[in-house]
């Protein structure tokens, strides 16, 4: 829980200094053609400030600019150990400014204040420390080619990568890019989503601070169809690294095939599921994680666990469980350490979230939630909200909802469960709950997921690769495996 009171976070918000302009070359500059988007709180529908709209011509300097920096060596040529000192000084700066980058998060995209400064944000200075201190620990290859010749297998940073991200993290989702990147000795221009573009501002400032030298870190805060296509669509990118949904990642490698064939690396939907087998002997942990997996964040979580697939004989209990934790995680006020829920990120998504429940309450059973609720009498707010009785083939346990609605699926015995579980064009992650280690290891072998989480939800650090199968995307985020993305091999072949 964070130190602070709902009165501190309150007087902190009403002081907080929102950099609503771009961070190119080092500097804070107005978009070119002086366009500006509103970026909106959505626990209470105010315009938190005015932000620069980048365009293509903003993006053409952030681009000039990164790779400026990048040839010049300031950076990219710079010692291992130099670029080890400046990300830790970040890391530490991150959490010298805990409360600040956590007040953006939680105003500019609704979720909960308490979750940003005890999650978010530390997760994302553990992030950069993690890489940082991977720098000068990584050893190249020399091939066994025998005598006369000397071959060295080194890896090479690849220039000027363009990140782009979504809205649920917007810190840790712009750090997932970024740290690796930087640490590899890349430049970098990152498009935040218009829904949050604060914190990734806030990163790049703090980035110099930290000593990163100007041009080596450009925000380009835009829409997806202006600055996000221009990014992917430029001939001077060398990698394009995205996070979102799977049809604008689909997108992006279109971009890519019609300019300079970047190398894209995708991390989109999913449509998580959670199996719990009878033998679990622990259904109130189940059920206590079952609720997390799909109420953290309001649901807005890629890996979140939307289909709880539950073995017949104890499905009843379970759900009993789980409505019990839904109608004690209602939403709240996002600044109050004590509230269970935050905002929906806006009214449109929030419309979207509350257009699958209607259409859900006519194809299953509701057992919890269901309503859209303001709080104070303003903003978007959903209820944490439970349906039974799910057909597998139904859009509820199809379709990425990205909010905080539950669908249960009965099974009858293992096959059934697994096969219900992969029958989905999504593979991010997969959660299993049961007391024999060899059903744990025969049912994660088999399922289609990048992480299998067994009796817990949703596992993951800094050491562990995160990303998909099929349209969940391609490449690892997080570990050593991640720099493979940003890196290319180089071959030095010297005979003597
Ligand atoms: P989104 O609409 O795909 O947006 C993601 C980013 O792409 C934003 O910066 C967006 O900019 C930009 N964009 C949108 N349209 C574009 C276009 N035509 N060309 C270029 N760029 C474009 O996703 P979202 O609604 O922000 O986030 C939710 C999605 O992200 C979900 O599907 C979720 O599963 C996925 N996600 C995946 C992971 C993962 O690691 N696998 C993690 C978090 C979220 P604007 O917002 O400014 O339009
Ligand atoms: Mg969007």
């Amino acid at each position: 829980m964070s130190e602070l009171s709902h009165k501190d976070w309150i007087s902190k918000a009403a002081v907080i200094r929102f950099r609503d302009k771009a961070f190119i070359d080092g500097k804070f500059v107005p978009a070119r053609s002086g366009r500006t988007f509103a970026s909106i709180n959505p626990a209470t529908g105010e315009t938190l400030a005015e932000v620069a709209s980048c365009g293509e011509e903003d993006i053409e300097l952030a681009v000039a600019a990164a790779r400026r920096s990048f040839e010049s060596g300031v950076w990219s040529r710079a010692k291992p150990a130099h670029r080890k000192e400046v990300l830790l000084r970040l890391a530490q700066l991150l959490r010298d400014n805990l409360h600040e980058l956590a007040l953006l998060e939680s105003l500019d995209m609704g979720k909960l204040v308490n979750d940003a400064s005890t999650v978010d944000v530390p997760g994302s200075a553990a992030i950069f420390q993690w890489y940082a201190e991977a720098i000068d620990k990584i050893y190249d290859e020399v091939a066994p080619t025998g005598e006369g010749d000397l071959v060295l297998v080194r890896r090479e940073p690849l220039g000027v990568i363009g990140a782009v991200v979504p809205w649920n993290f917007p810190l840790d989702m712009a750090t997932w890019k970024c740290a690796p990147a930087l640490a590899a000795g890349n430049s970098i221009v990152l498009k935040p989503a218009e829904q949050s573009p604060f914190s990734a501002l806030r990163l790049a400032e703090l980035a110099m601070e930290a000593g990163l030298p100007a041009g080596v870190l450009n925000v380009v805060p835009g829409l997806g169809e202006t600055a996000g296509q221009a990014l992917g669509r430029h001939m001077d990118v060398d990698c394009l690294a995205f996070t979102g949904s799977t049809a604008v990642g689909k997108l992006f490698l279109q971009y890519s095939g019609q300019s300079n064939m970047k190398q894209v690396w995708l991390e989109t939907g999913g449509k998580s599921p959670n199996l719990v087998f009878a033998d679990c002997n622990n259904l109130d942990a189940a059920a206590d994680m079952a609720a997390f997996g799909i109420f953290f964040n309001q649901g807005e979580v890629c890996s979140a666990n939307s289909r709880l697939l539950v073995q017949r004989s104890i499905k009843d209990a379970l759900v009993e469980k789980l409505v019990e934790r839904a109608a004690s995680t209602q939403p709240g006020d996002p600044l109050d350490p004590g509230s269970k829920m935050g905002a929906m990120v806006d009214a449109g998504h929030t419309a979207n979230v509350m257009r699958f429940i209607e259409s859900g309450k006519k194809t299953a059973r509701l057992v919890a939630g269901g309503e859209q609720v303001t709080v104070n009498g303003r903003g978007s707010f959903v209820q944490p909200t439970i349906f039974d009785d799910v057909a597998h083939q139904d859009s509820l346990a199809r379709d990425e909802i990205f909010g905080p609605v539950l669908s249960v699926i009965a099974f009858d015995d293992e096959d059934e469960a697994i096969r219900i579980a992969n029958d989905s064009p999504y593979g991010l992650a997969a959660s299993l709950w049961t007391d024999s280690l060899s059903r744990a290891h025969r049912v994660a072998g088999r399922l289609h997921a990048g992480t299998v989480s067994v009796n817990t939800v949703d596992a993951l650090s800094p050491m562990t690769p995160f990303g998909g199968f099929k349209q969940s995307g391609f490449g690892r985020d997080l570990s050593l495996h991640a720099l493979n993305k940003y890196t290319a091999l180089k071959t030095t072949w010297i005979k003597y």
